[in-house]
């Protein structure tokens, strides 16, 4: 049996693990484009930053493709894949065969054509190559940079700057930041805190036209006319699977898969960023691109490809980020009024002047998503009453209290979590029920009601 995997990232390690786990023989061959070491992307940011040393980005051992009987074939793109005749192309012009090939290629970099030239200081902040190039300017005394885009990679690749030394500006077309990751209030705290952090963040502004000088970024002028002057330009105008190698499988946003990460051809599979799963919250497919999805993903994939059959439930859409020392979270479905689903219902709990906004969003008993900044509370607890859609019962008007019904549901997840007890979770509560007067550990009914307001 030959293995193929097209990548060599969060997914492409989770695969080879479990492949080897069950086939120890079988043959595995692994091609990446990017010339490095297997390493954590999530890292490029804190390399920037000066948080993190070059000999912290591995994300595992060196010795980790020959342990694990890998021909690792890195810096080497694939070109085409044929899915009919099972074989890939490299850029080289040589094909190699397989009988099952996983791709996971992960997401690709868009940007506008205004700022996709070839310019010394324009940068895209998506690989350790970008962050390389980004030292380099550092180091040869750039210290202006503009970062086009305000989503999570902007975000973090201005703040990485401005810990690096730079002055930093960050333009945005939309009219505010972080739109694919938070709602309009929790965003408006953070444009706050970015501000206050140092940054300078300019909203419903677009990048009109590149300034460079032989050869070199020297500026951008904006919509209005507005010129800045920059040694770094970052364009995190945005991200999507890339499907440069998806040919004729079948494909919405991403690779669509099945639950077992089979392709619409059954030898071909796709896990990670590239691929478009089912929806924990939702129940439908979509791309939640995140680090330990793509790693879980390529795991359960690999068991499927070396002949385990494992299903994978789904993934949750999951945001973590730190601004001035500030931790923001969002999870699921953030922002109801963006979803094409009516029927959510929302409680908040928020105090500006501590930086702290939380939020859960219920549908039909259940949690659908949350937000969480400046105060964690239970954040954990909710990630999994959102993966596993369990019925929040009494739950749902005490996770924010942080009240006693709480630390009940808490126990009994540990029991049911690390000592394997079965716990029967009440099939029909809704906090709208006329309540119980008495708490019955059983039946997990309510002792009193919650009269504090939200
Ligand atoms: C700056 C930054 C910060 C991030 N921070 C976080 C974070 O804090 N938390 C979090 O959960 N996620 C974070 N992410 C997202 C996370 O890195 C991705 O979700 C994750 O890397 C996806 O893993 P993957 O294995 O699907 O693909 P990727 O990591 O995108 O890897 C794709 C692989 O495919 C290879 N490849 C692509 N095309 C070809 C080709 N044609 N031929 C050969 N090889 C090819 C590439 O070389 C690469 O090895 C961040 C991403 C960035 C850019």
């Amino acid at each position: 049996m030959h293995y193929v995997i097209v990548g060599n990232s969060a997914a492409a390690v989770g695969a080879v693990e479990s492949i080897r786990r069950v086939d120890p023989r079988g043959e595995i061959t692994v091609l990446s484009a990017e010339a490095e070491h297997v390493y954590s992307r999530p890292l490029i940011a804190h390399l920037v930053a000066g948080e993190v040393k070059e000999n912290q980005m591995a994300y595992r051992p060196a010795d980790f493709y020959t342990a694990h009987s890998v021909r690792a074939r890195l810096g080497e793109r694939v070109s085409a894949v044929d899915c009919a005749r099972r074989r890939v192309t490299l850029a080289s012009g040589e094909t190699i065969g397989y009988d099952r090939l996983l791709l996971t290629t992960g997401s690709a970099v868009t940007r506008p054509s205004v700022l996709d030239r070839q310019l010394e200081g324009l940068v895209t902040f998506q690989t350790y190559a970008d962050a390389r190039k980004v030292l380099a300017l550092l180091r040869a005394g750039k210290r202006q940079a503009v970062v086009v885009g305000a989503g999570l990679i902007g975000l973090r690749a201005a703040d990485a700057l401005k810990k690096a030394g730079a002055a930093v500006t960050v333009v945005e077309f939309l009219p505010r930041v972080l739109t694919r990751v938070l709602d309009a209030e929790a965003s408006a705290l953070v444009e706050n805190l970015l501000r206050e952090s140092g940054l300078n963040v300019l909203t419903g502004r677009a990048v009109r036209e590149v300034l460079a000088r032989e050869g070199a970024v020297s500026g951008v002028v904006l919509d209005d006319g507005e010129k800045l002057a920059c040694q770094i330009l970052v364009a995190a105008t945005g991200v999507k699977p890339d499907l440069a190698l998806a040919g004729d499988l079948a494909t919405d946003h991403g690779i669509l898969v099945n639950e077992y990460f089979q392709t619409s051809y059954s030898t071909v599979y796709a896990a990670g960023d590239v691929a478009q799963t089912r929806d924990l919250p939702r129940g439908v497919p979509r791309v939640n691109a995140n680090w330990p999805n793509a790693h879980a993903q390529g795991r359960i994939a690999g068991l499927n490809m070396a002949g385990r059959p494992t299903p994978y439930p789904g993934s949750l859409g999951m945001n973590t980020v730190t601004f001035g020392g500030v931790p923001v979270i969002s999870l699921g479905v953030f922002d109801p009024e963006a979803e094409e689903e009516k029927g959510y219902e929302v409680k908040i709990r928020k105090n500006p002047d501590r930086h702290i906004y939380q939020k859960l969003v219920f549908k039909e008993n259940r949690l659908k998503g949350a937000i969480f900044i400046g105060d964690l509370g239970y954040c954990g607890a909710v990630k999994d009453m959102i993966a596993e859609q369990l019925l929040t019962g009494i739950i749902k008007d005490a996770i924010l209290e942080e009240k006693y019904q709480l630390y009940g549901f808490l126990r009994k997840r540990r029991a049911e979590k690390l000592e394997g007890k079965q716990i029967r979770w009440p099939e029909s509560y809704t906090s709208a029920q006329k309540y119980v007067k008495s708490f019955n550990e059983e039946t997990w009914t309510e002792r009193e009601r919650d009269l504090r307001p939200w």
